[in-house]
């Protein structure tokens, strides 16, 4: 017979790290299975030339514990994936979180019986629970990539979402990276660094804004450390979560000089903020086309070559898909050991023992295949486990139009079941971390509440998941991001349902929507 523990929670990144030591501070007996052999999540996996994070590391962190936040040393604006690695393993030390984790543990099956919660991987061992929670993480799943003769070539081939522990050495080696993403274009300056060649395959360029990373400022860090409380309570009133300076001004009212200078102070600064330069960038075509002009026109000025400029530009929405933070990327291709080939004119015809065959082009020998290209965002973690609810439900064709979730926190037929920053939360769209905090502790909070009243199930109702997907729906189609490709909608992933996954309504309208939920005693949800 097995224990049955109150919570089973899946996943070691971030999100579950905080899960587990909130819910073991309020007494209850919580564990953490995880497929890696180390925590981290997605900064576990993705160790890959170059990853690093978009977000500024001093937001790019928890809150829950002021001592944490005010010890914590980030070194760099934008945290490389060591250091964060590094972070998170301290949190797990300084809040004795290893002990209650099991690594290498696959989830393979997560069965509703009994009403309890039954987890088992590939072998016979099992977990039941009251309660299960899914922090699998929003970007986890690796696309693969499906590309004609991939499994015949002899030469190096690395995902760099699954990078391998050991060094890599690109010296002396023709490279070709496959995808021009976050991850890509990360990957990208840091190979072309030592390649005898690289040859970037790019099938859809992406809008870029330099990070220009940098060291952290001593009176900068203790300014802003000083202020942490009220630095983080002021991101949670903005869209984004992330503290920015939001100009209210539309980029259709100001004077050209006004437009120039505004993006001039954006681009110097670096990073996301390029976003928030004008109130309708990523709502109005018009002021949207201001900046797609402002980046392109950059990439021409860094570009010394026309021809490869010209294949550069997307000539898109920004920030329709996710806006790329760069370090030297536009610059790399003024490198001689870099060619830029465009799949869109030359697509790949087959991949070769030792090489390439590209339409228009021919055989190019290549010694490493590095693919950056992507991920089944949002629902592919849960939907790569078997995950049955009430009635024999698989969560995965109950999700087969798209993912019907109340607040991207629970599904109907699935009691005691919830996922962080799930499908129609708003997650992936904000900063991550002070949202993964967010939903922890919401769901702690309904647990300690479920436990405290004597209720063994809380279920979301089948007409609240409707709303709130019509209501996501609703908001998705009043921004841009709805009209261009993108993983937001699922495009990237062959027959995957063209929804906008994440809530777009941004981070103070879910919040108070959450609270309202319980301060009407979970309004939309069944408890029994
Ligand atoms: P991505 O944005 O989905 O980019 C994948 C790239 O691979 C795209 O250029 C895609 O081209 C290409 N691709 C896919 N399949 C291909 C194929 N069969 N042949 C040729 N090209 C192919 O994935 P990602 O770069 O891993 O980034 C995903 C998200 O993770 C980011 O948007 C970001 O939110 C997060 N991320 C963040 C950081 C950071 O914090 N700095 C770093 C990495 C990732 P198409 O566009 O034509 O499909």
């Amino acid at each position: 017979m097995h224990a049955t523990h109150d919570v089973i929670v899946i996943g070691a990144g971030f999100a579950g790290l905080y899960m587990l030591h909130k819910l073991r501070s309020y007494g209850f007996d919580a564990h953490i299975l995880e497929r890696a052999p180390s925590i981290g999540g997605t900064w576990y996996w993705n160790k890959y030339p170059g990853a690093r994070c978009d977000t500024e590391s001093l937001q790019y962190s928890y809150q829950f514990s002021e001592e944490l936040q005010q010890e914590w040393e980030w070194t760099e604006k934008y945290a490389r994936q060591p250091e964060i690695l590094n972070y998170l393993n301290h949190v797990a030390d300084r809040f004795q979180l290893h002990a209650h984790i099991k690594l290498n543990f696959d989830v393979k099956n997560i069965i509703y019986k009994n009403e309890l919660w039954e987890i088992s991987g590939k072998n016979e061992e099992k977990f039941h629970a009251n309660f299960c929670i899914m922090a699998t993480g929003c970007l986890s799943q690796p696309l693969n990539a499906k590309i004609a003769g991939i499994e015949d070539f002899e030469g190096e081939c690395y995902q760099s979402s699954l990078w391998p522990e050991k060094e890599i050495d690109f010296t002396k080696k023709t490279i070709a990276v496959l995808g021009t993403g976050s991850s890509g274009m990360q990957i990208i300056p840091e190979v072309a660094k030592s390649a005898k060649k690289l040859y970037v395959l790019q099938r859809t360029p992406n809008y870029s804004v330099p990070a220009h990373n940098r060291s952290l400022d001593p009176d900068f860090v203790q300014e802003f450390k000083k202020n942490y409380k009220k630095n983080r309570a002021d991101a949670k009133k903005l869209v984004s979560g992330f503290l920015t300076t939001y100009n209210k001004k539309s980029a259709l009212e100001v004077t050209k000089q006004e437009l120039k200078e505004e993006y001039d102070k954006r681009w110097a600064a670096g990073g996301l903020a390029f976003l928030a330069a004008f109130s309708d960038i990523t709502h109005n075509l018009d002021a949207n086309k201001t900046a797609t002009k402002y980046i392109e026109d950059k990439i021409d000025e860094i570009v010394k070559n026309k021809k490869i400029s010209e294949e550069l530009k997307p000539r898109s929405i920004v920030g329709c898909k996710r806006l790329v933070i760069e370090s030297n990327y536009y610059d790399t291709f003024n490198k001689g050991n870099v060619e830029l080939i465009n799949l869109k004119k030359n697509p790949i015809s087959w991949i070769k023992r030792k090489g390439i065959d590209i339409e228009g082009i021919g055989e190019i020998d290549i010694d490493m295949i590095i693919l950056a290209t992507g991920f089944d965002a949002m629902t592919g973690a849960l939907n790569n486990i078997n995950i049955i609810g009430k009635n024999n439900i698989n969560l995965k064709d109950k999700w087969i139009n798209g993912p019907e979730t109340y607040l991207g926190l629970a599904t109907n037929g699935f009691p005691n079941f919830f996922t962080i920053t799930g499908p129609g939360s708003p997650s992936v769209l904000t900063n991550m971390i002070p949202t993964i905090e967010q939903h922890v502790d919401w769901i702690a909070g309904c647990i300690r509440y479920i436990k405290t009243k004597s209720y063994h199930s809380i279920e979301a109702n089948r007409d609240a998941e409707i709303e709130w997907g019509k209501y996501n729906d609703k908001c998705a189609h009043d921004t841009l991001r709805y009209y261009c490709d993108s993983w937001y909608l699922g495009s990237n992933v062959t027959g995957k349902k063209r929804v906008f996954y994440p809530f777009v309504g941004g981070l103070p309208v879910y919040i108070e929507k959450c609270e309202k939920i319980v301060n009407n005693s979970y309004e939309g949800f069944t408890l029994e």
